[in-house]
């Protein structure tokens, strides 16, 4: 049983560029349809979150704006040219910090939670990004840790982008953090060099796995050998942004994955989660094309423990990439820092 927090209400929020405005909507509706005939799913509603959750990492000054903002009578920009606000928008923010709010809840009773809508790993403290007015997982994190710094939570960030303003908030927390994502040095946000690590408390706990433009299943499928560090850490909450933008029909194509990478994606988050009595709750991330319901589908299938190969596996023609991946996790696994066996 996997729990899905729902509120038709997300069949209307979208934060992104008027551009693929329509395609973001047109994913949860689709979603919708095909998450109502999935066995073994409860669905929950999301309470709304009170606005002072916002400050456990949004500036007063930006939450003014927010608020501003939602009052403006017309749609616009919160950043340079992004991320979008409209009429009613602060609602539905609080809605999202709600839903994570509820996932806690309720993950005293199950183990598996999914939120369809969420995970802006793009936001800052005091500025909006990359279609995140929030940054909603930093909120969760903050409200798990209730001042207990110490509480062993692991974030695994997989989407076609480098979740920028979740690796800056939490770069000097001890808690564990593991970004998939692809990367040239120019593709958005341009972030995620491996030597990114952390500071301070939190040094050695960033792990970024940074994918060639391109990168097929094959290639996919040796980066998620990063999550093995998982079993060294024993963590007791993990929060999975399970971004879909990496889907190889993606409009904001970049990487070269099919239906089967999401699914093994859920599929390992499921064995690891269930091997230390992990509670999961994970987030819809990215995903801006025709066969973005279909990939969030296929994690959610995966979670619940069931492996599939719905499509045909693709591969790198260039085995080169590969072998780049799979010398950046090895040298990674090898750098573990000694506190982690210490908890
Ligand atoms: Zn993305």
């Amino acid at each position: 049983m996997i729990g899905v927090i729902w509120d038709d209400r997300f069949l209307e929020i979208t934060f992104s560029h008027p551009m693929i405005r329509d395609i973001s909507k047109q994913r949860l509706r689709k979603f919708w349809e095909l998450i109502k005939e999935e066995p073994e799913v409860l669905f929950i509603k999301p309470e709304i979150a009170d606005e002072n959750e916002l400050k456990l990492i949004h500036t007063e000054e930006y939450i003014q704006k927010l608020k501003e903002a939602s009052e403006d009578q017309y749609i616009g920009f919160l950043d340079s040219g992004d991320t979008v606000h409209y009429p009613g928008m602060f609602n539905d923010l609080l809605l999202i910090v709600g839903s994570s709010n509820t996932a806690i809840k309720y993950s005293r009773f199950l183990d598996k939670i999914y939120i369809p809508i969420g995970g802006f790993h793009h936001a800052f403290p005091n500025s909006a990004m990359g279609f995140c007015p929030i940054n909603d997982i930093a909120i969760t994190v903050r409200k798990l840790q209730n001042g207990n710094e110490k509480r062993r939570i692991a974030i695994v960030d997989v989407d076609a982008h480098h979740g920028n303003g979740l690796q800056y908030i939490l770069y000097s927390d001890p808690i564990l953090k593991i970004n998939i994502f692809a990367y040239d040095g120019k593709f958005f946000p341009g972030t995620g060099k491996i030597e990114e690590r952390g500071s301070g408390k939190g040094y050695g706990y960033n792990f970024n796995v940074p994918l060639p433009l391109g990168t097929a299943d094959d290639g996919f499928e040796e980066a998620l050998k990063i999550l093995d560090i998982l079993y060294t850490y024993k963590p007791e909450y993990l929060l999975v942004l399970a971004g879909v933008d990496g889907h190889k029909e993606d409009s904001l194509k970049s990487l070269d994955l099919s239906l089967n990478s999401f699914n093994l994606l859920g599929y390992k988050i499921s064995r690891i989660s269930s091997d230390l009595k992990a509670k999961v709750i994970s987030y819809g991330g990215g995903g801006y094309g025709e066969y973005s319901s279909l990939c969030m589908l296929e994690f959610i299938r995966g979670l619940k423990g069931i492996r599939e190969e719905k499509d045909e596996k693709t591969e790198n023609t260039d085995k080169e990439k590969n072998y780049q991946i799979q010398k950046i996790v090895n040298s990674l696994l090898e750098s573990l820092p000694s506190s982690f066996e210490q908890r």
